[in-house]
């Protein structure tokens, strides 16, 4: 009863029938934590859905898209990472076999499918088991090492939709395969801080180790003897943690099992001394470097094939890791050896974009955003149908020039055209009328003192060079 007063209301306020207010709303999906509704209605015919945790990337996010590939493409060819493109199909057993049941993206949020031969097949979740398979498939144990790889490319997880949650994101990463040196570990955590910071985000980085197997499996009896005594205290998740994966109760955001983690044996009181020893060196090679980083005793990470060194990196304003990671990494020695090839070290990290440029969005909303877009700074007006003509060819000559040139062609009225150059803010826009392709000629007028001038069409690339030349 209620339900249908408030329906009367909604559908006053929205002028819709009751009728219709129920319809729409039948036909409407779950909130995507706060995404456009990608519903509509036309008639009877239901516009199919964009899936829950799936996102369109739109043409106004372009330029972060942009931004974010060229950063990372400069940074991994800057330190001699080559770039991989891995299939996003995969065998199930792949992931299975190195991140390990016990593990949430293994046990609960894998896209894992028979294909049509029989086979079973999964949508990647992420790229390292992805990228040890193709080193081993590929024989690369015989190229000088370390064998660098850099990726950039769609993960799949089905993972509970919220903000920063998606069930398909991106992700830049880097792996470097062969050589166990502290010095591998500590460039690859810079390649990943100066991606952020490059960005103009301010961030730290979150540092443990989690020492050899030997080293951890001491821990673990440890461990787990400490959270037996303290299982009331636990959440339901940890409870079970506690059964399949007690490392991971390490990781629990849960205010009642951080407190009993607060007098929990401390992993780093359990490495052997060379696994001490190749951390410290770890922390001096970032300190050499001016990397930012703090002691994160808890970080496990969740993945059954990390090694001594892991890592997750912030925002520097979210010191305690409250929020969500912006990126994950560390060594992975036993790997490759686990999917059936010779053992080699490895060690490697991965970005998520869509997180990335959530909080570059969020600066860019409160104009605190250090990267921005750059905008044409000349549009160009043409009237009537020979001009349309001219103007195609000029645009082409000023765009290999590399002077980047808005226009609508769409828009017959100079009146309109002009409102449009006043909303782009461009600082020139070109006049191209009847008499002016007669004469050969065309009109640059200086949008913010209203000048105007004529140029022979043959020198408009040189008159638009100098005038867009910086001034000193
Ligand atoms: P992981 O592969 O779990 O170590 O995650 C590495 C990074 O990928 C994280 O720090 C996030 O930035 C990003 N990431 C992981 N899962 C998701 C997700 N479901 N949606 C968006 N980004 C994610």
């Amino acid at each position: 009863m209620i339900l249908k007063k408030n329906n009367k209301k909604i559908a006053k306020k929205k002028n819709l029938s009751e009728k219709k207010l129920v319809k729409k709303e039948k036909n409407t999906p779950a909130k995507n934590d706060g995404e456009e509704n990608t519903i509509s209605t036309k008639g009877s015919v239901r516009t199919p859905a964009l899936l829950r945790g799936m996102k369109d990337l739109l043409p106004k996010e372009e330029f972060f898209w942009k931004t974010l590939h060229h950063t990372a493409e400069n940074l991994a060819e800057a330190y001699g990472f080559g770039l991989i493109n891995t299939p996003i199909l995969e065998e199930t057993a792949l992931f299975v076999r190195s991140l390990g049941r016990g593990t949430d993206v293994v046990d609960k949020e894998m896209y894992s499918f028979e294909d049509l031969d029989g086979g079973k097949i999964c949508l990647r979740p992420e790229a390292t088991a992805s990228c040890a398979r193709a080193f081993i498939v590929h024989g690369m144990q015989s190229l000088p090492q370390p064998v660098k790889f850099w990726y950039y490319g769609p993960m799949f997880r089905h993972d509970r939709p919220q903000a920063g949650r998606y069930r398909q994101f991106t992700q830049f990463g880097c792996e470097s395969f062969g050589v166990h040196d502290p010095v591998v570990d500590a460039e690859l955590i810079a390649v990943a801080y100066h991606f952020l910071e490059d960005l103009g985000l301010k961030v730290n980085v979150h540092l443990n180790s989690l020492g050899t197997p030997e080293d951890r499996q001491n821990y673990l009896i440890e461990l787990t003897g400490y959270l037996r005594t303290k299982r009331s205290y636990l959440c339901e998740d940890c409870k079970k943690r506690l059964v399949k994966n007690p490392l991971r109760v390490l990781d629990c955001k849960n205010l009642e099992c951080k407190e009993v983690l607060n007098e929990a044996p401390q992993i780093i009181e359990w490495l052997s001394e060379s696994s001490k020893s190749y951390f410290m060196k770890v922390l001096e090679y970032l300190d050499e470097i001016n990397v930012p980083y703090v002691l994160q005793n808890t970080l496990v990470r969740g993945l059954d094939y990390y090694t001594d060194t892991v890592f997750e990196i912030y925002l520097e304003e979210d010191s305690e890791g409250a929020q969500s990671a912006l990126c994950g990494g560390g060594r992975y020695n036993g790997l490759v050896e686990q999917l059936g090839g010779r053992p080699t070290p490895g060690a490697g990290f991965s970005i998520g974009l869509e997180r990335v440029i959530s909080v570059l969005r969020k600066q860019t909303d409160e104009g605190t955003c250090k990267i921005k877009e750059v905008f044409p700074s000349v549009f160009f007006a043409q009237l009537g149908e020979q001009a349309r003509r001219r103007a195609l060819r000029l645009l082409e000559v000023l765009r290999k020039s590399g002077i980047v040139v808005a226009h609508s062609f769409g828009k017959s009225s100079l009146k309109g055209q002009m409102e449009m150059a006043d909303k782009l803010k461009v600082r020139y826009s070109l006049i191209l009328g009847q008499k002016e392709v007669q004469d050969g000629t065309a009109i640059i007028r200086d949008m913010e003192s209203g000048i105007q001038e004529i140029v022979d069409q043959k020198k408009l690339k040189n008159a638009l060079e100098k005038k867009l030349q910086p001034k000193v």
